[in-house]
Protein backbone atom coordinates (compact mmCIF):
# COMPACT_ATOMS: atom_id res chain seq x y z
CA UNK A 1 0.00 0.00 0.00
CA UNK A 2 1.80 3.34 -1.01
CA UNK A 3 -1.73 5.55 -0.32
CA UNK A 4 -5.28 4.68 0.69
CA UNK A 5 -8.22 6.62 1.34
CA UNK A 6 -10.91 5.66 2.89
CA UNK A 7 -14.91 7.54 3.48
CA UNK A 8 -15.54 7.41 7.29
CA UNK A 9 -18.75 9.93 6.40
CA UNK A 10 -20.13 11.09 3.56
CA UNK A 11 -22.97 12.69 4.55
CA UNK A 12 -23.62 16.09 6.02
CA UNK A 13 -24.97 18.07 9.15
CA UNK A 14 -28.35 16.44 8.43
CA UNK A 15 -28.85 12.73 10.37
CA UNK A 16 -29.29 10.05 7.62
CA UNK A 17 -29.52 6.39 8.63
CA UNK A 18 -26.65 5.59 5.91
CA UNK A 19 -24.56 8.07 5.55
CA UNK A 20 -22.13 10.14 8.84
CA UNK A 21 -21.26 13.64 8.58
CA UNK A 22 -17.59 14.64 6.81
CA UNK A 23 -14.49 12.19 7.79
CA UNK A 24 -11.86 10.42 5.56
CA UNK A 25 -8.97 8.48 6.49
CA UNK A 26 -5.57 8.69 5.04
CA UNK A 27 -3.29 5.68 5.21
CA UNK A 28 0.59 5.35 4.18
CA UNK A 29 2.40 2.29 5.11
CA UNK A 30 4.11 5.15 7.76
CA UNK A 31 0.59 5.54 9.42
CA UNK A 32 -3.17 6.60 9.50
CA UNK A 33 -4.16 10.15 9.47
CA UNK A 34 -7.64 11.07 10.05
CA UNK A 35 -9.23 13.65 7.70
CA UNK A 36 -11.79 15.82 9.41
CA UNK A 37 -14.32 14.25 11.60
CA UNK A 38 -18.21 14.78 12.37
CA UNK A 39 -19.82 12.83 14.66
CA UNK A 40 -19.52 9.31 14.50
CA UNK A 41 -16.44 8.92 12.85
CA UNK A 42 -14.74 6.91 15.74
CA UNK A 43 -16.25 4.25 14.93
CA UNK A 44 -16.59 3.96 11.03
CA UNK A 45 -12.40 4.22 11.57
CA UNK A 46 -12.62 1.35 13.57
CA UNK A 47 -15.11 -0.13 11.06
CA UNK A 48 -12.56 0.36 8.39
CA UNK A 49 -9.50 -1.29 10.39
CA UNK A 50 -8.10 1.90 12.28
CA UNK A 51 -8.09 2.25 16.39
CA UNK A 52 -8.15 5.97 16.47
CA UNK A 53 -6.49 5.81 19.33
CA UNK A 54 -3.57 4.97 17.36
CA UNK A 55 -3.93 7.44 14.90
CA UNK A 56 -0.99 9.27 13.77
CA UNK A 57 -2.69 12.90 12.87
CA UNK A 58 -4.87 14.67 12.13
CA UNK A 59 -6.25 17.15 9.44
CA UNK A 60 -8.77 19.51 9.59
CA UNK A 61 -10.76 21.25 6.26
CA UNK A 62 -12.41 23.87 8.61
CA UNK A 63 -13.76 23.80 11.56
CA UNK A 64 -17.72 23.72 11.19
CA UNK A 65 -19.21 20.84 13.45
CA UNK A 66 -19.92 18.64 10.80
CA UNK A 67 -16.21 18.45 10.00
CA UNK A 68 -14.66 18.48 13.31
CA UNK A 69 -17.14 17.59 16.52
CA UNK A 70 -15.25 14.06 17.01
CA UNK A 71 -12.46 15.80 18.28
CA UNK A 72 -13.63 15.64 21.85
CA UNK A 73 -14.78 12.49 22.02
CA UNK A 74 -11.73 11.23 20.24
CA UNK A 75 -9.36 12.90 22.67
CA UNK A 76 -11.26 11.39 25.36
CA UNK A 77 -10.61 8.36 24.05
CA UNK A 78 -6.97 8.92 23.55
CA UNK A 79 -6.85 9.43 27.59
CA UNK A 80 -8.98 6.70 28.97
CA UNK A 81 -7.63 3.88 26.85
CA UNK A 82 -6.82 1.48 27.21
CA UNK A 83 -4.06 1.83 27.27
CA UNK A 84 -3.74 5.78 27.19
CA UNK A 85 -1.81 6.87 24.43
CA UNK A 86 1.89 7.66 25.31
CA UNK A 87 2.59 9.68 21.73
CA UNK A 88 1.66 13.54 21.04
CA UNK A 89 -1.32 13.88 18.81
CA UNK A 90 -0.62 16.58 16.12
CA UNK A 91 -3.66 18.30 13.89
CA UNK A 92 -3.00 20.44 11.81
CA UNK A 93 -5.84 23.21 10.23
CA UNK A 94 -6.31 26.63 9.08
CA UNK A 95 -6.07 29.83 10.98
CA UNK A 96 -8.21 29.98 13.67
CA UNK A 97 -7.64 26.16 14.68
CA UNK A 98 -5.94 26.95 18.12
CA UNK A 99 -8.22 29.17 19.08
CA UNK A 100 -11.14 26.83 18.97
CA UNK A 101 -8.43 24.08 20.90
CA UNK A 102 -8.21 26.61 23.05
CA UNK A 103 -12.13 27.18 24.01
CA UNK A 104 -13.03 23.71 23.58
CA UNK A 105 -9.85 23.24 26.64
CA UNK A 106 -11.42 25.45 28.65
CA UNK A 107 -14.22 23.40 28.86
CA UNK A 108 -12.73 19.86 29.29
CA UNK A 109 -9.75 20.54 30.64
CA UNK A 110 -7.39 17.65 31.36
CA UNK A 111 -10.04 15.77 29.94
CA UNK A 112 -8.85 16.14 26.07
CA UNK A 113 -5.52 15.59 26.60
CA UNK A 114 -4.28 12.61 24.71
CA UNK A 115 -3.09 10.18 27.46
CA UNK A 116 0.31 11.45 28.54
CA UNK A 117 1.53 12.41 25.31
CA UNK A 118 0.43 16.25 24.16
CA UNK A 119 -1.83 17.93 21.46
CA UNK A 120 0.38 19.82 19.38
CA UNK A 121 -1.87 21.93 16.66
CA UNK A 122 -0.63 23.21 13.70
CA UNK A 123 -2.71 26.08 11.80
CA UNK A 124 -2.02 26.65 8.00
CA UNK A 125 -2.47 29.57 6.56
CA UNK A 126 -6.18 30.30 5.06
CA UNK A 127 -5.01 32.75 2.54
CA UNK A 128 -1.88 30.94 0.71
CA UNK A 129 -0.63 27.78 -0.37
CA UNK A 130 1.04 25.50 2.27
CA UNK A 131 2.85 22.13 2.20
CA UNK A 132 3.57 20.14 4.94
CA UNK A 133 5.61 16.66 5.17
CA UNK A 134 3.01 14.33 7.48
CA UNK A 135 5.47 11.01 6.77
CA UNK A 136 8.44 10.23 5.10
CA UNK A 137 6.00 9.22 2.49
CA UNK A 138 2.85 11.77 2.97
CA UNK A 139 2.97 15.30 1.95
CA UNK A 140 -0.44 17.11 2.45
CA UNK A 141 -0.83 20.41 0.15
CA UNK A 142 -3.25 22.95 0.78
CA UNK A 143 -4.59 25.71 -1.04
CA UNK A 144 -7.61 28.52 -0.31
CA UNK A 145 -10.95 27.00 -0.82
CA UNK A 146 -14.58 29.92 -0.81
CA UNK A 147 -16.08 28.74 2.41
CA UNK A 148 -17.60 31.13 4.86
CA UNK A 149 -16.05 30.11 8.38
CA UNK A 150 -12.27 30.14 6.10
CA UNK A 151 -11.54 26.50 4.87
CA UNK A 152 -8.47 24.43 3.01
CA UNK A 153 -8.65 22.32 -0.27
CA UNK A 154 -6.61 19.30 1.28
CA UNK A 155 -4.41 17.31 -1.43
CA UNK A 156 -2.62 14.32 -0.11
CA UNK A 157 1.06 13.05 -1.99
CA UNK A 158 2.71 10.11 -2.18
CA UNK A 159 5.05 8.89 -4.54
CA UNK A 160 3.31 9.80 -7.85
CA UNK A 161 -0.22 9.45 -6.28
CA UNK A 162 -2.44 12.18 -5.46
CA UNK A 163 -5.93 12.37 -3.94
CA UNK A 164 -7.66 16.01 -3.24
CA UNK A 165 -10.57 16.58 -0.87
CA UNK A 166 -12.63 19.69 -1.80
CA UNK A 167 -13.29 20.48 1.69
CA UNK A 168 -16.53 22.89 1.92
CA UNK A 169 -16.42 25.45 -1.01
CA UNK A 170 -18.29 27.64 -3.72
CA UNK A 171 -16.71 27.38 -7.02
CA UNK A 172 -12.64 27.69 -6.66
CA UNK A 173 -10.09 27.61 -9.34
CA UNK A 174 -7.65 26.80 -6.68
CA UNK A 175 -9.28 23.33 -5.89
CA UNK A 176 -9.16 23.00 -10.05
CA UNK A 177 -5.53 23.82 -9.57
CA UNK A 178 -4.84 21.40 -6.56
CA UNK A 179 -6.91 18.54 -8.29
CA UNK A 180 -4.92 18.60 -11.62
CA UNK A 181 -4.11 15.04 -13.22
CA UNK A 182 -5.40 13.72 -9.43
CA UNK A 183 -5.50 10.03 -9.36
CA UNK A 184 -8.93 10.52 -7.17
CA UNK A 185 -10.63 13.87 -6.53
CA UNK A 186 -13.39 13.66 -3.57
CA UNK A 187 -15.46 16.90 -4.01
CA UNK A 188 -18.58 18.22 -1.86
CA UNK A 189 -21.58 18.78 -3.45
CA UNK A 190 -23.63 20.02 -1.02
CA UNK A 191 -26.08 21.70 -3.37
CA UNK A 192 -28.08 21.39 -6.82
CA UNK A 193 -27.86 23.25 -10.20
CA UNK A 194 -31.72 24.64 -9.27
CA UNK A 195 -31.06 25.13 -5.66
CA UNK A 196 -27.14 26.01 -4.66
CA UNK A 197 -26.42 26.69 -1.29
CA UNK A 198 -24.11 29.72 -0.38
CA UNK A 199 -20.45 28.36 -0.01
CA UNK A 200 -21.06 25.33 -1.35
CA UNK A 201 -20.65 23.37 -4.58
CA UNK A 202 -23.06 22.25 -7.46
CA UNK A 203 -22.94 19.72 -9.93
CA UNK A 204 -22.42 21.90 -13.30
CA UNK A 205 -19.82 23.99 -11.37
CA UNK A 206 -17.89 20.77 -10.33
CA UNK A 207 -18.41 19.80 -13.81
CA UNK A 208 -16.71 22.93 -15.33
CA UNK A 209 -13.47 22.25 -12.91
CA UNK A 210 -13.16 18.76 -13.36
CA UNK A 211 -13.00 19.41 -17.18
CA UNK A 212 -9.95 22.30 -16.33
CA UNK A 213 -8.23 19.69 -13.79
CA UNK A 214 -9.18 15.99 -15.32
CA UNK A 215 -8.20 13.95 -12.15
CA UNK A 216 -8.78 10.33 -13.13
CA UNK A 217 -11.82 9.30 -11.12
CA UNK A 218 -14.33 11.67 -9.02
CA UNK A 219 -16.37 10.89 -5.77
CA UNK A 220 -19.07 13.51 -4.72
CA UNK A 221 -19.70 13.87 -0.92
CA UNK A 222 -21.48 15.73 1.15
CA UNK A 223 -25.06 16.04 -0.83
CA UNK A 224 -27.54 17.46 1.27
CA UNK A 225 -31.26 15.98 1.05
CA UNK A 226 -32.38 18.29 -1.76
CA UNK A 227 -29.44 16.66 -3.87
CA UNK A 228 -30.38 14.00 -6.46
CA UNK A 229 -27.51 11.70 -6.40
CA UNK A 230 -28.17 10.47 -10.16
CA UNK A 231 -28.33 13.48 -11.70
CA UNK A 232 -25.39 15.04 -10.00
CA UNK A 233 -23.03 12.23 -11.07
CA UNK A 234 -24.59 12.52 -14.45
CA UNK A 235 -23.90 15.92 -14.59
CA UNK A 236 -20.40 15.76 -13.45
CA UNK A 237 -19.87 12.18 -15.70
CA UNK A 238 -20.40 14.20 -18.95
CA UNK A 239 -17.28 15.55 -18.85
CA UNK A 240 -15.79 12.24 -19.50
CA UNK A 241 -14.22 11.34 -15.65
CA UNK A 242 -15.75 8.31 -14.36
CA UNK A 243 -18.03 9.64 -11.57
CA UNK A 244 -19.63 8.52 -8.31
CA UNK A 245 -21.28 8.94 -5.40
CA UNK A 246 -18.92 8.29 -2.46
CA UNK A 247 -20.63 5.89 0.49
CA UNK A 248 -19.16 5.35 3.93
CA UNK A 249 -16.44 2.99 3.97
CA UNK A 250 -15.73 3.37 0.12
CA UNK A 251 -11.43 2.86 -0.18
CA UNK A 252 -9.77 3.78 -2.56
CA UNK A 253 -6.08 2.56 -2.81
CA UNK A 254 -2.73 2.49 -5.14
ZN1 LIG B 1 -18.65 24.06 6.26
ZN1 LIG C 1 -19.86 20.74 5.69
Amino acid sequence: MSLEFTVLGSGTSVPDPERGPAGFLVRTSHGAWLVDGGTGTLQRCMQAGVDPRRLSGGIYSHHHPDHCADLVPLLFAMRVGPPSRAADYPIWGGEGLASLVAGLQSTWGKWITPGTGQLRVNELPLEAPSEVQLAPDLFLRTRPAAHSAGALHLQFASGSHRVVFSGDTGPSSELARLAEGADLLVCECAGSDEEPVGGHLYPSAIAELVAEARPRQVWLTHMYPHVDPAIAVETVARTGIPTRHASDLDRWSA
